[in-house]
């Protein structure tokens, strides 16, 4: 794989999706330069989430997090560009939207860490296993975008 098909899971969670965020969310990454590669709405379930949330089960915000995850659907992309998944981190903010910058989408769209809008995967491996936790292979559209050459020196 080259660096600029390096690939991240970018989901915008139950609380962007109610409040209208969509559009807003996905155009940052459009207009950085990112190519979309897959892109559904999920109404997740326990064992999914158990999955993605892996590291944090048994944790005391654990069950309150989970029920919010589960209370709407989540918008699950995956986009594609050189050093994705770190600058997918940079756009989302840090993780508890008091502690973001202005500019990035959770210090423009959030104030509680329960409620901060986006997950982005936060390296190349977690990347590839959220990948395959939550699209199937043939989820996955190999394209050609027409704008690389204008983006990519
Ligand atoms: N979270 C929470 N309470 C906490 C810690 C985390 O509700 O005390 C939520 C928060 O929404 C966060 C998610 O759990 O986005 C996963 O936490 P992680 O540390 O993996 O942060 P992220 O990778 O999402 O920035």
């Amino acid at each position: 794989m080259s660096s600029q098909t390096e690939r991240t899971f970018i989901a915008v969670k139950p609380d962007g999706v109610q409040r209208g965020l969509v559009s807003q969310i996905l155009s940052r990454f459009e207009k950085r330069g990112y190519k979309l590669v897959a892109i559904k709405l999920v109404k997740a379930d326990d064992k999914l989430l158990e999955q993605h949330y892996a590291e944090h089960v048994g944790k005391p915000f654990f069950p309150k997090m989970v029920s919010f995850m589960k209370s709407g659907p989540i918008l699950a992309t995956v986009w594609e560009g050189k050093d994705v998944v770190k600058q997918g981190r940079t756009i989302l903010g840090a993780t508890n939207p008091l502690a973001s910058a202005p500019g990035t989408i959770r210090g423009d769209f959030g104030i509680d860490l329960g409620r901060n809008v986006c997950h982005g995967s936060d390296s190349v491996d977690s990347a590839e296993r959220e990948i395959n936790l939550w699209f199937k292979k043939e989820e996955l559209v190999d394209w050609e975008s027409n704008q690389a050459k204008w983006i990519y020196e």
